[in-house]
């Protein structure tokens, strides 16, 4: 799939929509979810343009890569919930309902969370 400049991250990106702002640095902006399934939701996007996680591990480059992934723990520990422990979850593709087209981690904690992950 190609990358839609459209989708709701990357005008939040370009500033377009307001959005809470609770990390930012090179790589990513990290902003709570607008419908929060937990105490704690705060979504980690990249400022790249990839897709899904498909297409970040192809095209991004290692700094962007290992940029994403440090800034997805320094968020979670920004947000207290390190030690109480979360969830991470990337939605790839239509059986995950992936709803923007712009490659995301969820993070979502604040309680205890379901065993379950479907
Ligand atoms: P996905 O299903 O693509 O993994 O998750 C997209 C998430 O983006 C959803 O949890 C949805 O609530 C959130 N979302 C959609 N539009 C907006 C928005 O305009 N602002 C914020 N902060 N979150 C949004």
């Amino acid at each position: 799939m190609a990358y839609d400049d459209g989708n709701i991250f990357a005008k939040i990106l370009r500033g377009e929509i307001p959005c809470q702002k609770l990390y930012e640095d090179e790589f990513v902006l990290a902003f709570p979810d607008i419908r929060p399934q937990a105490p704690i939701h705060v979504l980690v996007v990249p400022k790249g343009k990839y897709v899904s996680i498909a297409d970040f591990g192809a095209k991004a480059s290692p700094e962007e890569i290992t940029g994403f992934w440090r800034a997805v723990s320094h968020v979670a520990r920004q947000l207290g919930v390190e030690e109480s422990g979360y969830r991470l979850i990337c939605n790839a593709g239509p059986d995950s309902h992936q709803e923007v087209p712009h490659f995301h981690a969820h993070i979502l904690g604040g309680r205890a969370l379901g065993h379950l992950l479907a």
